[in-house]
């Protein structure tokens, strides 16, 4: 079985808002909802595809969008659009779960589907409805729309907030009609393994956690958060926490209560769905190749060796570029594109560093390679390949939007020099698997490191530059084909360099291309 599901709306798209303090953001929560519902469905057995729109600006552009994507997906079962309600004017008392269906069969889904959901959380169910959405016309398949509940219903957004585990279970076993925690494979040994754990009063699935807290729950949490997993809460983790909630606009207090595992179970989510962008074996060729070549050794001026994982990270980042380049991606063309003026392209300005060590930047190909030879010699100048490096406590840059993070020290004003870095931030928000393991190989980050300063869009960036490590190494590279001033020692042509890095990227490089690379570009 094949379900498509998304969230209603979009990122720039609001739905419904319930008042503060206690009602629903519907599009925020209607993520969380395809998330949980998703990972559900796929301990089922269940192959689901999710979709967020974090695009469009416009209610026309977003229907389009989402409808597009459902009809893109290939033959497939089912289409789901979660929602949430809302009525005027505010209703004093519950009101409830409704499920919209156009078709006959969408009718029995629908009908299942709001029973499972009232059923197991309480809510008023308000039965199977008809009714002509966009959605509902628009997508190929069986399609139905839940409106889980209404956002300004206080009694609802309770029951919402305290039955969500067991409402997201209800919509995966009302969609499927299947029953949830029946795994298909109950693993090694005989007979069956142990009781669930029967559902607690509270239905609370983690314990709050903070500051002083010790045991598995904290090294489960220190794991999703990227933290070297001692089962410890102490001042690094608590900094991470706090980073995490600006990065997701939460309250920054370090407490780790249920909307913050919310959160956390969506990252968990999104980490386990995604991945890196290349497989185990080309990650097992390239390592083979930093071996080889020695690098991890190199001294580099002023800095000496590179973090034991920063060389291999940075060739599996450069290994994903060159399958977009093959694939004629818009930001790796832009990576690789022509050479333009010396006041904002790095390579032009670096022309005479590249031209002292006999390499040419006169194709696409070089062009995108020496990028990243430029980019591996920054990352040592700007934090000796620390994956995890804050902000220059000596700077004054204290402004979410200028605070450097990560590798290469970009802050987020730079953004505004492409809209590819936009786009890259959309896509590793999305899926922020970026090689971290690789990169943090080695090091143990410290609170400073971690610390994440303001809100909003560049407190999001701080946070994803540091946990997703290839988001760094991308938007960067785009960065300096335009905007080559925003980094201090390309200005001052402090980067060293390394012929002996060209070398080992031009493996890479073919290795890329042997293995699927069709397309020839220029
Ligand atoms: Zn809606």
């Amino acid at each position: 079985m094949k379900i498509v599901i998304s969230s209603g709306h979009g990122k720039y798209i609001s739905g419904a808002v319930g008042p503060s303090p206690w009602g629903i953001h519907e599009h925020t929560e209607a993520v969380k909802v395809v998330n949980e519902t998703a990972a559900v469905m796929r301990s089922m057995g269940v192959e689901v595809i999710t979709y967020e729109d974090t695009v469009s600006k416009s209610q026309d552009e977003n229907l389009d969008r989402i409808i597009g994507f459902h009809n893109a997906q290939g033959a497939h079962d089912l289409d789901v659009s979660i929602h949430f309600n809302s009525t005027d004017p505010q209703p004093s008392g519950p009101v409830g779960s409704e499920v919209f269906y156009k078709s006959s069969a969408g009718k029995t889904v629908a009908q299942r589907t709001v029973n499972a959901i009232c059923t197991a959380s309480g809510l008023k169910n308000r039965g199977p409805k008809t009714a002509s959405f966009a959605f509902l016309n628009g997508t190929n398949e069986v399609a139905v729309l839940v409106e889980v509940c209404f956002v300004n219903s206080h009694a609802d957004c309770d029951i919402y907030r305290d039955r969500f585990s067991e409402i997201c279970t209800a919509i995966a076993e009302g969609l499927t009609d299947e029953q949830a925690g029946q795994q298909p494979d109950p693993g090694p040994g005989p007979g069956p393994g142990p009781e669930p754990e029967p559902p607690s009063g509270g239905g609370e699935r983690h314990p709050t956690l903070q500051k002083g807290d010790q045991g598995s729950a904290v090294m489960q949490l220190q794991r999703s958060l990227g933290l070297p997993a001692d089962g410890d809460f102490g001042s690094i983790t608590e900094t991470q926490v706090k980073a995490f909630q600006a990065a997701v606009d939460l309250l920054a207090d370090g407490v780790v209560g249920p909307i913050t595992w919310g959160e956390i179970d969506v990252l968990n989510a999104k980490m386990l769905q995604g991945n890196d962008g290349i497989d185990d074996q080309t990650k097992e060729a390239i390592d083979r190749l930093v071996v080889a070549s020695g690098l991890d050794d190199y001294e580099w001026d002023d800095r000496g060796s590179s973090y034991p994982g920063y060389i291999s990270g940075m060739c599996m980042s450069f290994a994903v570029a060159m399958t977009a380049f093959l694939q004629g991606k818009g930001s790796a063309l832009h990576m690789s594109k022509a050479l333009g003026s010396e006041s904002k392209d790095a390579l032009a300005w670096c022309a005479e560093e590249f031209a002292d060590e006999d390499m040419t930047n006169g194709t696409p190909r070089e062009r995108i390679r020496h990028l990243f030879v430029l980019l591996i010699g920054l990352g040592m100048r700007e934090s000796s390949g620390k994956y995890c490096e804050g902000r220059d406590m000596s700077a004054s840059n204290t402004s979410s939007d200028t605070c450097e993070a990560g590798l290469f020290q970009s802050s987020w004003n730079f953004h505004n020099s492409s809209s590819y870095i936009d786009e890259f931030f959309q896509e590793y928000w999305a899926d922020p698997n970026g090689f971290l393991e690789i990169f943090s190989e080695g090091i143990y980050p410290s609170a400073n490191n971690l610390n994440v300063y303001g809100s909003g869009d560049g407190a999001a960036y701080q946070w994803l530059a540091k946990f997703c490590p290839a988001f760094a190494v991308m938007s960067t590279a785009v960065g300096l084909r335009v905007l080559k001033d925003h980094w201090g020692p390309i200005k001052r042509h402090e980067v060293e360099i390394v012929p002996e890095v060209d070398e080992l990227l031009e493996k890479v490089q073919e290795l890329m291309e042997r293995e699927g690379g069709s397309s020839e570009i220029a």
